[in-house]
């Protein structure tokens, strides 16, 4: 996510270093930089013109002696103004006042509106919300019984009904009423209403839009932009909101190698804030937008904001507990135990994503170089061999002689060598962690460190 744009950026960054201030000459070929890292991220042609312009204003506006750098300078001053591009706050999202709250997803056909959907149940119902799903692609029973399988999955209901003989924009308005209904009568207090998706924009289908609008009220109207899609996402949002004035977007497959661009353009072009962001195939894979964590990856900052929350959502505080005082006690920890802190690691993401939401720069310096190196195999590969071993291998890892490390290996499709290599490890920490355990442990340990 972000990462061509943020390296490009830090690279115009690092050429100011070692300049002692803010020069005309200087200020334009950082600008230069800036404005090719904009648009070769996607970024709109206007929207980059116009942010170029403002970090000009302001840079030539500081060319007086300060405390910052002149490459602490830029950089605050492109943090300011990527922040103003993507709205400062963190959009909220709005419920009626009466419920059910009516969300309608808006967007063309493959954009991930269906999946999105079933996220954002996921979302809500976490959020303590009982939502209710309908699909109104009349014309595609293929999508609604994609929704129904969305539904089932993430554990929510949703409002089938029956379609009539002939199909169309009646059958449509029927079933959205019929589903407000529903969610009325049983205590749903959102519906999620899942529309019908054209390869292109059309007026037909505009129309249509227009026409569930009026009919329902809603209190958010999304719009599901597909980020691979880059400048088309973004041509898209504004017919769309040109004709419906949505409330929103949401930008999915931002996992995939979409240049970010559209994510900056789309607040610029429909004034609608962006809500959330797709990050995967899986109903999980969905988070708030933030736009000052997503501007602090931008600059190479991190957003160990982002990386704490999940830890919280994700990790078993009890069981990382349990862990740590086993670990430290004389007992030491198994190989079962450790195998379920790998576990609960691989909860967070991959390595690689994991790393990637610490800061480049200061003291993390080095570690984003360190996550493309990171071999997210070699965790499956010591799982794989944990697993090939019996429960009381695991417990007891001293029994595993030389003919049980041939099987194990074997087993886990991997070299003996490799089952050795783990269980030295494994020694080896153990013993760490019980020297830290025993009293003054932690000061020895720290000498023998030094
Ligand atoms: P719709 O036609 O707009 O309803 O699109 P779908 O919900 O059917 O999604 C189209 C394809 O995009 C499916 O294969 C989804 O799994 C995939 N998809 C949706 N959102 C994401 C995302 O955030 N990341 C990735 N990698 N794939 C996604």
């Amino acid at each position: 996510m972000f990462e061509a744009l943020s390296d490009k950026l830090q690279r115009s960054f690092k050429n100011l270093r070692g300049q002692g201030t803010l020069t005309d000459e200087n200020i334009n070929d950082a600008l230069r930089e800036i404005r090719v890292a904009l648009l070769e991220s996607d970024v709109n042609l206007d929207v980059a013109r116009d942010i170029i312009e403002h970090i000009r204003a302001k840079a030539l506006g500081s060319t007086v002696a300060t405390a910052l750098s002149p490459a602490e300078q830029i950089v605050k001053i492109v943090r300011d103004e990527l922040m103003e591009v993507l709205g400062k706050d963190t959009a909220r999202f709005k419920f009626a006042s009466q419920p059910p709250t009516v969300i309608l997803m808006a967007g063309l056909q493959g954009s991930g509106k269906t999946t999105t959907t079933g996220k954002l149940a996921a979302w809500l119902k976490k959020g303590g919300h009982r939502p209710l799903l309908v699909s109104v692609d009349v014309y595609r029973p293929a999508a609604r019984e994609q929704l129904k399988v969305v539904a089932s999955t993430v554990g929510v209901q949703i409002y089938e009904g029956k379609l009539s003989e002939t199909t169309g924009t009646a059958d449509v308005l029927r079933l959205a009423k019929e589903a407000f209904r529903e969610a009325r009568n049983f205590a749903n207090d959102v519906l999620i209403v899942d529309t019908a998706g054209r390869l292109g924009i059309d007026q037909a289908l505009m129309d249509e839009m227009a026409q569930l609008k009026k009919e329902l009220n809603p209190s958010e109207i999304l719009f599901v932009a597909d980020a691979m899609t880059g400048q088309d996402a973004v041509n898209s949002a504004k017919a769309f909101n040109d004709l419906l004035q949505i409330t929103g977007a949401v930008l999915t497959k931002m996992d995939g190698d979409s240049r970010g661009g559209a994510a900056l353009s789309i607040r610029k072009i429909t004034g609608q804030p962006i809500k959330f962001l797709g990050t995967g195939e899986k109903p999980d894979a969905f988070e708030p937008f933030h736009p000052d964590r997503i501007v602090s990856r931008i600059l190479g900052m991190g957003d160990i904001a982002t990386l704490l929350e999940r830890a919280e959502e994700k990790l078993d505080k009890d069981k990382a507990t349990a862990f740590a005082k086993k670990a430290l006690s004389g007992d030491g920890f198994s190989l079962e135990d450790f195998r379920d802190q790998l576990r609960q690691i691989k909860k967070l993401g991959s390595m690689q994503s994991i790393l990637k939401m610490l800061p480049s720069v200061g003291p993390f310096q080095g570690m984003q170089q360190a996550a493309q190196n990171v071999d997210q195999k070699q965790f499956d590969r010591v799982e794989a061999i944990i697993n090939s071993m019996t429960k009381k291998e695991r417990q007891n890892s001293s029994i595993i002689n030389g003919s049980r490390r041939k099987r194990i290996a074997l087993g886990a499709g991997v070299q003996v060598s490799e089952v050795n290599n783990l269980l030295k490890q494994h020694a080896q920490m153990s013993k760490m962690f019980k020297t830290m355990g025993t009293p003054g442990g932690a000061g020895k340990m720290q000498q023998r460190l030094m």
